[in-house]
C-alpha cells in the first residue's frame, strides 16, 4: 500500500451529496474489509442543510419504512473520521480546484437533479408539472415549497409507468386522515387534503408487461382506503409480442406478476370510493391543450413493436382526448452538469469506467450519476461498492490525486470563510431533534422545516459532537 492512508497520512475522501449512494459510499470506505489499516477522513458535502438526499426528498411520506434506511447512515455519520458540511455547494461555495487541491479522491454523489420531458406542445402549461417537482414539492425540499399546486379539476393525469407515477397517483388519492399521519410538508397537506380530483389516470405508453412499477408499489394502488384501481380488461390482453415474452425465460418475475396483479384489478368491481385511480395502457401524450393553463390531454394509441430486439411503442393514427386540469409527467429524473465535471449529454451522467471518472485521477462517481436514474434505494450500496474497490485499486496502484494542502484544518477554515452558515452534522441533529419534537406533539414521524432559514435557525441549536 501506498504510504497514503497511515495515521500520518490519512486518505482523504471528499463525497459531494449525501443521499444513499454517497452515504454507501463512506460507509464502505469507513469499514474498509479489504484495508483493514486504512486510515480514511470523509468529508460530505451537500447544497442542502439536510442529509440523506431522496431518502428525505423524494420517498413518498406514506412510505416511513422506507425511509427507515436513514438509520443506517445515522451510523456512517456517527464515525469519528466522518464530516458533514450543509448548506455548501459545489460551484457556488466550492470550485472543483479547491476539492481536488484537497482531497486524494472526490467522488461525486449528486444524483439525477431534473427530469425528462415529453417534448410535446402544452407540456409548459400552468397545470403540467414534473412529477419531481410535485414530489420536492411535498416532501418539503426547501426551493419548491413556494410552488402552487391547484387541486381544483376532477381529473389529474399521470404520465409514465415507475414507482414515481404511483408515488404520485397514491398522494392523490391518499385522506387527509392518512396524510396527516405522515411527514408530508404542512404546507402540502393542506393542499392535498383540500384536492378536488376524484380520477388519476395513469397512461402507460407501453403495455401492462413493460411496465416498470415494482409489485409491492403496484399492489398499493389496489390497497387505498379512498381509491378504487380500476384497469379496462381489454388493456391487460396481451399483444402477441408481449405474451411471447412474458412466457419467455427472459421475462423478469416482477414483470409476470405485474400483469398477474393488473389482470386481478381488471376483473375487480369498483367498490364506490371516492376517487379512482385509472391505469390505462399503449397510450402517448401527444398534445396538452388548453387556452392558459391545462385544459384537456390528447393521446395516441399505441401498437407495440420490436427494434433493436426490444419491444417499442409506436403510434397508430388512433387519438382520443380527455379533460383534465393536471398533467404530471413523470417519465424519469435526469442528471445534470456539475462544475468542472466531464457529462455525457446522451446519457447525463458523468462518464466512467466502474466508477472512475473518465481521463480524470482520483475523481469517481457513485449512484444515479454514475449509471442513471434506475434501481430502488438498496441498489446503491453494491455500485457504491464498486466504486469505493476502484478508489481503493487506485490507492494501492499509487494513482490517486496529488492534492496539495489535504489537511481538514485547511478545509474547515475555507469553509468557514466560504460559508459561514455551513451545516455540521450535529447541526443536523438540531434539526432532525426540532422537527422530531414538532412531530410528537400532532402524533406524526416530524413536522418537517421546509425554508433555508428555518433549516439554519434550527440548526443553530446544535450541540458539539461528543
Ligand atoms: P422509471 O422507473 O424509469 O419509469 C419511467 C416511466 O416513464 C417508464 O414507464 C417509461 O416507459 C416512461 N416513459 C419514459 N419516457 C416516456 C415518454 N416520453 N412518454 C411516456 N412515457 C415515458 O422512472 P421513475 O418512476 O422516475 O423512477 C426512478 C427510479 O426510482 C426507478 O428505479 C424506481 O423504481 C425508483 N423508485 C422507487 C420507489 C420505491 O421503491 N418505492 C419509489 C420511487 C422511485 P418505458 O418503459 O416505455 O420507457
Amino acid at each position: 500500500m501506498s504510504e497514503i492512508g497511515t495515521s500520518e497520512r490519512p486518505l482523504r475522501v471528499a463525497i459531494v451529496g449525501s443521499g444513499p449512494s454517497g452515504f454507501y459510499a463512506a460507509g464502505h470506505l469507513l469499514k474498509c474489509k479489504s484495508h483493514p489499516d486504512l486510515c480514511v477522513q470523509v468529508d460530505m458535502f451537500d447544497r442542502l442543510p439536510t442529509p440523506w438526499g431522496l431518502v428525505r426528498g423524494g420517498v413518498a411520506p406514506d412510505h416511513p419504512n422506507i425511509k427507515a434506511v436513514s438509520r443506517v447512515y445515522e451510523k456512517t455519520a456517527e464515525h469519528p473520521e466522518f464530516r458533514f458540511y450543509g448548506n455548501v455547494e459545489l460551484g457556488r461555495d466550492l470550485s472543483h480546484e479547491d476539492l481536488t487541491d484537497r482531497y486524494h479522491a472526490v467522488i461525486y454523489a449528486v444524483g439525477a437533479q431534473t427530469d425528462r420531458r415529453m417534448g410535446i406542445p402544452g407540456e409548459d402549461l400552468p397545470g403540467s408539472w414534473a412529477a419531481t417537482e410535485f414530489v420536492a414539492w411535498y416532501n418539503g425540499h426547501p426551493d419548491y415549497r413556494d410552488l402552487e399546486f391547484d387541486l381544483s379539476s376532477e381529473r389529474a393525469i399521470v404520465v409514465g409507468n415507475g414507482n414515481v407515477a404511483t408515488d404520485v397517483a397514491r398522494m392523490l388519492a391518499l385522506t387527509r386522515e392518512e396524510l396527516a399521519q405522515t411527514d408530508v410538508a404542512d404546507h402540502a397537506l393542506e393542499v392535498l387534503a383540500e384536492s378536488n380530483v376524484t380520477e388519476i389516470v395513469v397512461l402507460g405508453r407501453r403495455g401492462p408487461a413493460q411496465a416498470a412499477f415494482t409489485n409491492p408499489e403496484l399492489l398499493e394502488l389496489g390497497e387505498m382506503t379512498d381509491a378504487d384501481v380500476f384497469v379496462d380488461p381489454g388493456d391487460v390482453e396481451l399483444d402477441p409480442l408481449s405474451k411471447a415474452f412474458i412466457e419467455s425465460e427472459a421475462a423478469h418475475t416482477t414483470a409476470k406478476k405485474n400483469v398477474d396483479i393488473l389482470t386481478g384489478y381488471a376483473a375487480r368491481e369498483p367498490l364506490g370510493k371516492r376517487r379512482r385511480i385509472v391505469l390505462r395502457f399503449l397510450v402517448s401524450p401527444v398534445e396538452i391543450l388548453g387556452s392558459d393553463r391545462v385544459e384537456r390531454i390528447r393521446f395516441a394509441h399505441n401498437e407495440l413493436v420490436e427494434a433493436d430486439g426490444t419491444i417499442r411503442a409506436r403510434a397508430t393514427d388512433i387519438t382520443e382526448e380527455l379533460d383534465c386540469g393536471l398533467v404530471f409527467r413523470s417519465i424519469g429524473y435526469r442528471g445534470t452538469q456539475l462544475p468542472g465535471v466531464p457529462f455525457d449529454e446522451q446519457t447525463c451522467t458523468i462518464p466512467n469506467d466502474g466508477g472512475r471518472v473518465r481521463d480524470r485521477t482520483g475523481e469517481y462517481a457513485v449512484g444515479w450519476i454514475k449509471r442513471g436514474p434506475t434501481g430502488i434505494i438498496g441498489t446503491n450500496k453494491r455500485d457504491a461498492q464498486e466504486t469505493v474497490d476502484t478508489l481503493l485499486e487506485d490507492l494501492d496502484a499509487n494513482r490517486l490525486g496529488n492534492p496539495s494542502d489535504p489537511d481538514r484544518d485547511s478545509l474547515e477554515a475555507l469553509v468557514a470563510e466560504r460559508q459561514p452558515d455551513a451545516v455540521s452534522y450535529a447541526g443536523w441533529q438540531a434539526v432532525d431533534r426540532a422537527e422530531k419534537e414538532a412531530g410528537e406533539r400532532h402524533g406524526r414521524p416530524r413536522v418537517k422545516l421546509c425554508s433555508f432559514e428555518a433549516l439554519l435557525e434550527a440548526a443553530k441549536d446544535a450541540t458539539p459532537a461528543p
